[in-house]
């Protein structure tokens, strides 16, 4: 519509014209980067970096296990039509370059562990499910509140290349975002400190904490490898209750990804503590513990530690 036009509406028209005209710029101002996240965390640290000028959706969401995870056609259209796909990488979703690629995204897929010190499993046989390009590269990097800070650096400077204007603020938000790692991993070392050396071991549903234990020195034993989905032979479970019982583990935890059936068996047969659930690869729900990735560490830090402290 020219301005000819516009002018020779009636009065109470052209202020609606206006207005209009005046709220379509505000939206487009206002217009957010969209953004793919492989899984729930990944998701949430990339909002916190990008905060209102992002907006994030993770393929795998709360407590959904991405391990097994099969990508549905609205999931290739999002991406396909994202700014910009981030991945967790180190074979946790190697399935989301291949669709994005598939889905007619042209960018980069970032990956958001580039740079850590990755972690080979922990060697026991029953580990299988990733796939052979992976090798035994344990994936759960982000348990280690030190590799967040790595993830955070490349997000943010990801967001900065695809949204050149929101360059300082993805760093200003950054800057706060690493403070806050920061308390929580001093926050974490602190509470591990105050629990006698032979309480530091634990058994959980799958092998997510190889990073946890790296960082923070609590053991972890898992009847089941670095993917979840994969069966644990009789063997190993057999293995695992006899170890538990040599080692006296004071306590089996419950994943929120996990079935819940073979750790509790494992529990009953070894006599050890129920300790509650952790948070493994996937956030809560926000009505849950652990809506957020700061919320999700401390939840598993507060469960650890009510099951190790008691005598
Ligand atoms: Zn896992």
């Amino acid at each position: 519509m020219n301005l000819s036009s516009t002018l020779c509406m009636p009065r109470s028209s052209r202020a609606l014209f206006v207005l209009f005209g005046w709220l379509f710029a505000a939206a487009c101002a206002a217009a957010e980067i969209e953004v793919v996240a492989s899984f729930s965390i990944l998701g949430d640290l990339v909002r916190e970096v990008g905060g209102e000028r992002v907006a994030v959706h993770a393929l795998v969401g709360p407590d959904q296990d991405a391990h097994v995870y099969e990508p549905r056609p609205s999931d290739a259209r999002r991406t396909g039509s994202a700014r910009l796909v981030v991945a967790n990488g180190l074979g946790f979703d190697d399935w989301l370059p291949r669709l994005a690629r598939s889905a007619g995204y042209k960018g980069a897929v970032v990956v958001a562990s580039d740079g850590i010190r990755p972690l080979s499993m922990n060697g026991s046989d029953d580990h299988s499910g990733h796939d052979s390009s992976a090798g035994r590269i344990d994936p759960h990097a982000w348990q280690d509140v030190g590799n967040v800070r790595t993830y955070i650096d490349n997000i943010a400077a990801a967001l900065a290349a695809a949204d050149p204007d929101g360059a300082d603020i993805y760093r200003g938000n950054a800057a706060r975002y690493r403070a806050a790692l920061d308390a929580l991993d001093a926050g974490i070392r602190e509470a591990i400190a105050r629990l006698p050396k032979e309480r530091r071991k634990v058994v959980s549903s799958h092998d997510a904490f190889g990073y946890f234990a790296r960082a923070y020195g609590v053991r972890f034993l898992a009847p089941v490898g670095v993917a979840g989905h994969t069966e644990a032979g009789a063997r190993s479970v057999a293995r695992l209750i006899a170890q538990l019982q040599r080692e006296k583990a004071p306590a089996v935890f419950l994943e929120n990804v996990s079935d819940p059936r073979l750790i509790e068996r494992i529990r009953s047969e070894s006599g050890a503590v129920a300790g509650g659930t952790l948070y493994s690869d996937a956030l809560s729900s926000a009505s849950g513990p652990a809506p957020t990735y700061l919320a999700m560490m401390r939840h598993n830090l507060a469960t650890l530690m009510a099951a190790l402290e008691k005598q």
